[in-house]
């Protein structure tokens, strides 16, 4: 279970998240959707403690966190470990093959032997659908398939939770749907998933529960079908519109 509670983060006099409470249950994709600039990088940066809410409470499995008493190295570092956070492909390690990208962080983080480690990044490169780009260079790759390696690698690290932030945002409609497919698969496999996004089909296929946030608040929060039912609703119904 990873949980966080009346989370408040301002930069400079601007408060970006404003006493926000919000779960993402395990085995769950969870969908976090909201106009530009309305927290959500924040709350998912928050939730690998990449950025530090002045207040509020991060729970993960039995433990819990007081943010206003800062969270030491060792716990934020086990916390890291199990939220990773996918970032745009563009920072796989320019100089490592694919494979050496992916088994990077088992070898020398997990301490997971290297022939293990190998045969595990080739089947993570089969299921994104990369079998026969083990050998390539990240700058031998299309974004879409940049940006898989990066879900594979992610996976490699068998964290509890997988944070992505806009992950097709960089890529052309067909690119964009590669990466999709691998999510909508992981999904479908019951991985614990937040993804940020603006793909509202995408959203109603993947997600089993969907977070609207406004303005640092939450708006919604509730089932995918819940939220697409909440069309009345004026706020979720203008944002809708617009997205469509
Ligand atoms: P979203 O991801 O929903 O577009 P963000 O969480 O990125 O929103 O940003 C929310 C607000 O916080 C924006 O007004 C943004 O300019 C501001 N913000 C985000 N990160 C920083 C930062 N490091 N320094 C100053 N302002 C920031
Ligand atoms: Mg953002």
């Amino acid at each position: 279970m990873l949980k966080v509670e009346k989370l408040s983060k301002s930069f400079g006099g601007h408060q970006v998240l404003k006493d926000l409470t919000v779960d993402f249950p395990e085995h769950q994709t969870t969908v976090i959707l909201g106009p530009s600039g309305s927290g959500k990088s924040t709350l998912l940066r928050s939730l690998n403690l990449l950025e530090r809410p002045e207040t509020g409470k991060y729970y993960f499995d039995q433990q819990s966190f007081d943010f206003a008493r800062g969270i030491n190295n060792k716990d934020t570092l086990a916390i890291r470990q199990q939220t990773e956070m996918v970032f745009q492909g563009y920072n796989l390690f320019p100089h490592l093959t694919v494979l050496k990208n992916i088994i990077e962080g088992p070898v020398q983080v997990l301490g997971i032997d290297k022939k293990t480690a190998e045969i595990q990044a080739r089947q993570l490169l089969k299921k994104v659908g990369l079998a026969d780009k083990a050998d390539f260079y990240p700058s031998q790759l299309s974004g879409g398939q940049a940006q898989r390696v990066a879900i594979a690698r992610s996976l490699a690290m068998q964290p509890k939770y997988i944070l992505l932030d806009e992950p097709t945002s960089a890529l052309d409609p067909e690119l964009e749907l590669e990466v999709l497919k691998v999510l909508l698969q992981l999904s479908a496999e019951k991985k614990s998933l937040v993804i940020v996004t603006h793909n509202l089909a995408f959203a109603s296929k993947a997600a089993d529960k969907i977070v609207f946030i406004e303005n640092g608040q939450v708006l919604f929060d509730g089932s995918t079908q819940a939220f697409f039912a909440a069309k009345q609703q004026s706020r979720i119904k203008d944002f809708i519109s617009a997205m469509t």
